[in-house]
């Protein structure tokens, strides 16, 4: 080949290169991770949930119930809906089911009753809110979703929480509503036994764990929304609050960053702040979702002595469920509608 010839080939190379002609493959990739990519994912608690004190129906039930709520999500962000409403809708599936310990299921307090607690936040405008202590609504996280939108506060706690959701015409309930036998027994198992074990004792799986539920997601607008509903802890007493209603511990969300919701021992959840800590250490130290989650959960809270989990998810679409107890209700949905359940660690 001639010099010439070199030379030319060379700048025209150069040329191709810099100029700003998107190749397809690049234009694929953005438009895949930025523009029409939407997601989920659930959670109904994390803790020592094992196969072998599972039943195949129990956990036949388990899953049928984590598959319609993902599906819900996924139909509502599918059809251009917002990652609020998606959230909002998804939980409200779980808080209806005596399955999980939110809404219906919620666990008894140490005083009979059922004290709820909620958040949720929007990843586009950092705006929040949250109930604590509420014992006659029938989905704590729409009264979390009024506080943030109609109110000027963000987290309202027990009667006055309660008068706000009513104003706001939101389903009030007889607290009866919330009683299941299984949650009772529970509660009165966990008074008789073990103190440093009472909160956790769980009904069906005889064992301790976790139940709360929460849902992260990505809509077609690219905002990203994260919130959390629970019935806290079996035979908690004096109004103890976890960190499901607050925001930065148990939920949280950045367009920036990331969507977070937590489930596990609330009080280290807090210490930890969790959600917040894993947006941190993607803001500041450029971390990708997954490697700040891992972080967070396996090193920083486990070495505070705290078990439990998250999932989250971020602007670009990519689906975290990260753990540090043997298992975790989860279920995932990708942009395609394909839906991923998994209970125990290994799956
Ligand atoms: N984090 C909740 C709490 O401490 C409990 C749970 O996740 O099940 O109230």
């Amino acid at each position: 080949m001639k010099k010439t010839t070199l030379v030319f080939l060379a700048i025209a190379f150069l040329f191709y290169n810099c100029t700003d002609t998107p190749k397809t493959e690049k234009t694929t990739t953005t438009d895949k991770t930025s523009k029409n990519s939407i997601g989920l994912v659930i959670h109904g608690g994390a803790g020592t949930i094992l196969k072998k004190n599972m039943t195949p129906e129990r956990e036949a039930e388990y899953k049928a119930m984590l598959e319609k709520a993902a599906k819900k999500g996924y139909e509502i962000l599918n059809n251009g809906g917002s990652s609020l409403d998606a959230v909002e809708q998804t939980i409200h599936i779980l808080e209806n089911s005596p399955l999980f310990n939110a809404g219906k299921g919620a666990v008894f307090a140490n005083n009979g009753k059922n004290e709820l607690d909620a958040s949720i936040m929007e990843g586009k405008t950092l705006n929040a809110g949250a109930v604590a202590g509420v014992t006659n609504l029938k989905n704590p996280i729409s009264a979390a979703r009024k506080v943030m939108e109609n109110s000027d506060h963000v987290l309202l706690a027990r009667k006055g929480a309660e008068e706000f959701a009513a104003a706001q015409g939101l389903e009030v309930v007889d607290t009866s509503y919330f009683y299941t036998e299984a949650r009772y027994n529970s509660l009165q198992r966990a008074k008789e036994g073990d103190k440093d074990k009472a909160a956790y004792i769980d009904p069906y799986i005889k064992d301790y764990k976790y139940g709360t539920v929460g849902c992260v997601a990505l809509d077609k607008d690219g905002n990203i929304a994260a919130g959390t509903s629970t019935g806290g802890m079996t035979n908690k007493k004096w109004n103890r609050v976890g960190d499901s209603p607050i925001i930065g511990a148990g939920t949280y969300a950045n367009n920036k960053t990331c969507a977070v919701s937590a489930t596990g021992h609330g009080e280290y959840f807090i210490r930890a702040a969790v959600a917040h800590d894993i947006s941190a250490m993607m803001e500041y130290k450029n971390m990708s979702l997954q490697d700040a989650a891992k972080e967070v959960i396996q090193n920083k809270l486990k070495n505070m002595g705290g078990d439990g989990g998250i999932i989250a998810i971020d602007v670009k679409g990519n689906l975290v469920a990260e753990f540090n107890t043997p298992g975790m209700y989860r279920a995932m949905v990708d942009e395609k509608g394909t839906i991923t359940i998994g209970i125990y660690k290994d799956e």
